[in-house]
């Protein structure tokens, strides 16, 4: 692999250094894990060069990891805990990395407690005095079963004393949380969007149930940088796509699809986020991995990192996440804002991609301007490659 770092567009535009773009077959924009796992297919698998540009200064995308202080680990666009029910994906990863079994668990912060998130039988039991505990655990369990999952919008439409529990779970943990990160309200988002932390009616107090929850032994940036480890491709850190000559063709692009098209059709909405790190001498400063604060504070969670790399250290270092509203060319566009109406606005950009079919194809949580975990951005870098990339240059498309 031959990395550029320092070397932006201006050196590959003068033509300066060893890097020309006639030599690659392929370009694909962003370094994260869609446009990494894209390139190592291409690479690996149709034996074509591919020139793999991101406009930031490593690699990685927003999985990026580096030692921080205490030498702990750290994620510097905020906590990244990877989990997966597909074997493919699991499988895929693990030809580039060992993993460290890790299970994440997460704290709410509520009226004073702290209590389970996803909310469960048990932090209901720490909210309510035992017997109406006991006797809403009771009604949850005969409503729904045991072990199951119920999204928080599902359960506001049941009637009685469930309704007002649901409403109770709602206000505590959903209402303010949703308003503080997206600005917005539950209900006034996908219901995807709450159904990723669903009232569970047992006592399993894991933030996943993935069948594969791990973490990279040595990080993430090490497995990119093993990705992305073949003599077919080079990268090219601190160039922005925009800036290489015109090309027209054989070309992945996985940042914002609006801004590929100059936002000819308006600026798609994104959330943002300001993160604060910050080190203490003390050995543990939280009991799990997050802890989430619905109802207090600017910020959403705080994450402390040494929980999800297992280190041993007498200091640690924790990461509050303050939303944002994004402003284009000032802060990062972390996410998409997944609702109906902003599905409409995505529209025109996805038929002006599809107008390009064949010479330019978009993809990951950017450039398909969907809310995909990283299992879901690899799993999807992994269908493009062989139903439609894999064809395409195999002349069978
Ligand atoms: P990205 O990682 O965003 O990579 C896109 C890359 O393209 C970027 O590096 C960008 O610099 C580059 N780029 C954009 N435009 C250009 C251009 N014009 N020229 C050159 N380069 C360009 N997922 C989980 O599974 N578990 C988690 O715990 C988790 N936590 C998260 C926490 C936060 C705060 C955020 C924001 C996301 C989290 N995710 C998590 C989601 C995860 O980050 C994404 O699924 C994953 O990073 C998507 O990979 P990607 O390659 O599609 O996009
Ligand atoms: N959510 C909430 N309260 C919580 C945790 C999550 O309201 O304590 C809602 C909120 O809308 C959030 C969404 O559920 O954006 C998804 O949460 P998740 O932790 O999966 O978000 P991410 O890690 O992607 O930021």
């Amino acid at each position: 692999m031959l990395i550029f770092p320092n070397r932006g567009s201006l050196r590959l535009q003068q033509g300066s250094g060893s890097l020309s773009l006639s030599r690659h077959d392929w370009i694909i924009a962003g370094a994260g894990f869609t446009g990494a796992v894209l390139a190592e297919r291409i690479a690996s698998q149709l034996d074509k060069k591919v020139l793999v540009v991101d406009r930031r200064s490593h690699i990685a995308g927003n999985a990026f990891d580096h030692k921080g202080e205490h030498g702990i680990l750290v994620h510097k666009y905020g906590p990244h805990i990877f989990h997966t029910n597909a074997e493919k994906v699991w499988r895929y990863l693990s030809a580039f990395t060992a993993w460290r079994p890790y299970e994440h668990r997460v704290l709410g912060h509520i009226d004073g407690k702290l209590v389970p998130i996803p909310f469960n039988l048990d932090s209901l039991q720490a909210l309510f005095p035992a017997r109406e505990a006991a006797s809403l655990t009771a009604l949850l369990i005969e409503t729904y079963g045991e072990g199951r999952n119920v999204p928080i919008l599902k359960m506001r439409e049941s009637g009685g004393a469930l309704k007002a529990l649901a409403d109770f779970i709602y206000a505590k943990v959903f209402e303010n949380y949703t308003l503080k990160q997206w600005s917005l309200r539950p209900e006034e988002l996908d219901p995807s969007v709450s159904a990723r932390v669903p009232v569970r009616i047992s006592r399993d107090d894991r933030y996943f149930q993935d069948s594969f929850q791990s973490m990279p032994a040595d990080g993430y940036s090490a497995m990119f940088a093993r990705i992305l480890k073949h003599p077919n491709i080079e990268v090219a850190t601190d160039t922005d796509f925009r800036s290489l000559p015109e090309r027209g063709a054989n070309v992945i692009f996985t940042g914002p699809i609006d801004e590929y098209f100059g936002y000819r059709f308006g600026a798609l909405p994104y959330r943002s986020l300001r993160f604060h790190f910050y080190a203490r001498d003390e050995r543990q400063a939280q009991p799990v991995g997050t802890v989430n604060y619905p109802n207090d504070h600017a910020y959403t969670r705080i994450t402390e990192f040494k929980h999800l790399t297992g280190q041993e250290t007498p200091g640690t270092v924790l990461v509050e996440e303050y939303p944002q509203s994004h402003e284009p060319g000032k802060n990062e566009p972390y996410y998409p804002i997944p609702t109906p109406g902003n599905a409409e606005r995505l529209q025109p950009y996805l038929d002006a991609a599809r107008a390009l079919e064949g010479k330019v194809w978009f993809a990951g949580r950017l450039g398909d301007y969907a809310y995909y975990n990283m299992d879901q951005a690899c799993a999807r870098a992994l269908a493009l490659f062989e139903k439609q990339i894999a064809p395409f240059v195999r002349g069978d498309a």
